[in-house]
């Protein structure tokens, strides 16, 4: 074994370690606040967790995309806001830096590698469709852009620094005149909304944002008028839906792992469930359906990283293939539990529902079947 390969085995030893000791203890913290504690994000970044995907000139680990996944895997076993840390920071760098300028990456990308600031991937909008539909507008005026408009959802979006935010120049359409800003979590002319509790990914907060006239220097803008959707949807998207395919390998992972303990230990009629056939045959079942995900999602890296164009065809059936799998391995998994499943503070039922929001993180399942569909055509033709 390689001296690089041994000590990422060690780095992910210590991970799962982590995940399965203060992991779980953070895990039963948010369960019961519904905050994710300061410490948790201190924690990880002193650990290195949140700079593991980043490159080492920019203070990063530098670990290689396909590997990183793998720590991802562990990450994803735990609770959803833990994971949710990890997911974000180790991946909004990639959509900031690439049409950053080198002054740009100094402000905003080196310390977002160095968990300095906090930044909140912020497009969806409760008026429009996610994309080129969006109304978000700017108007400028002299090196100021003035932001008007509404957004929602937006993870972090109370408690991080900035808004890596996409807007259109007012009256334009589609994807031109689209911009991507970087706009100061205090800046004047916003209205910041705490949203409500979700179903799942507990202790996570998501802000509701109204701009009204919202001051942005032109400088802040990444790349050009026009390249908006470039920064939101271009070299950033792929490896993050190829990322939220492991989330659901590793969720998936674990909710199995919970119902193989549970059918060995719980008897009826005199027997352990796992000696019932059924029993055996769903916890058979998921175990295929996992492994299958990893290895198309492990693949889809791989393509990434070798630059294969057909690699953003591949996030998407990785995503489609691993969200779907979630759905039926977490289904069988709290099944197996039998009724004490549904109940707090079963794991499985917080399993259950951080399963759910999957469905929605870099794009529906409908979205992720129109990109596949596109390609398919586009080839017939
Ligand atoms: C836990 C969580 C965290 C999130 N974090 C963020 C974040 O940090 N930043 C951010 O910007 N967003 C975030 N989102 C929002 C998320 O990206 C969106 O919910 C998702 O992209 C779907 O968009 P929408 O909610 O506007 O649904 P809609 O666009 O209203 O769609 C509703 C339904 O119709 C389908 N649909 C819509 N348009 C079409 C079409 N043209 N053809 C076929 N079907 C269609 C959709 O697939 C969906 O099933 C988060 C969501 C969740 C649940």
């Amino acid at each position: 074994m390689s001296i690089e390969e041994a000590a990422f085995r060690q780095l992910a030893g210590e991970i799962e370690a982590f995940v399965r000791g203060p992991g779980e203890e953070y895990a039963e913290e948010i369960e019961r606040a519904h905050v994710v504690p300061p410490s948790l994000w201190t924690d990880l970044r002193e650990r290195g967790y949140l700079s593991l995907a980043a490159p080492e000139d920019y203070g990063g680990r530098g670990i290689p995309f396909s590997r990183y996944l793998e720590l991802m895997e562990l990450f994803s076993m735990s609770h959803a806001s833990l994971r949710m840390i990890v997911h974000v920071c180790n991946g909004t760098w990639r959509a900031i830096d690439q049409l950053a300028t080198s002054e740009q990456r100094k402000t905003f990308v080196l310390p977002q590698v160095a968990g300095d600031i906090r930044v909140a991937f912020t497009l969806t909008e409760p008026d429009a469709g996610t994309g080129a539909d969006l109304r978000c507008s700017v108007v400028r005026e002299g090196d100021t852009y003035f932001l008007s408009g509404r957004k929602h959802l937006i993870t972090f979006g109370v408690s991080c620094d900035y808004w890596l935010l996409f807007a259109r120049v007012q009256g334009t359409r589609g994807a031109d005149g689209t911009v991507a800003l970087m706009v100061e979590r205090h800046a004047p002319g916003v209205t910041v909304e705490a949203m409500p509790d979700s179903m799942g990914v507990r202790g996570t907060d998501h802000a509701r944002l109204l701009f009204e006239r919202t001051p942005v220097p032109v400088t802040s803008r990444l790349g050009e008028e026009g390249q908006g959707l470039q920064v939101a949807l271009g070299g950033f998207l792929t490896p993050s839906r190829i990322s939220v395919a492991m989330t659901c390998v590793g969720l998936a992972r674990r909710a199995q792992e919970l119902a193989v303990a549970h059918a060995g230990q719980r008897e009826t009629f005199g027997k352990p469930l796992a000696a019932r056939q059924a029993i055996a045959f769903a916890l058979a079942e998921n175990a295929a359906d996992i492994e299958a995900a990893r290895q198309l999602t492990l693949h889809a890296a791989r393509q990434w990283e070798a630059g294969d164009p057909g690699a953003g065809t591949l996030s998407s059936m990785s995503k489609l293939t691993a969200v779907d799998m979630l759905a039926r391995v977490t289904d069988k998994a709290l099944q197996v539990h039998g009724g004490i499943g549904y109940w707090e503070p079963s794991p499985i039922e917080r399993i259950y529902r951080d399963a759910r929001a999957q469905r929605f993180e870099e794009g529906t399942n409908e979205i992720q079947k129109t990109v596949i569909a596109r390609d398919i055509l586009g080839k017939a033709k």
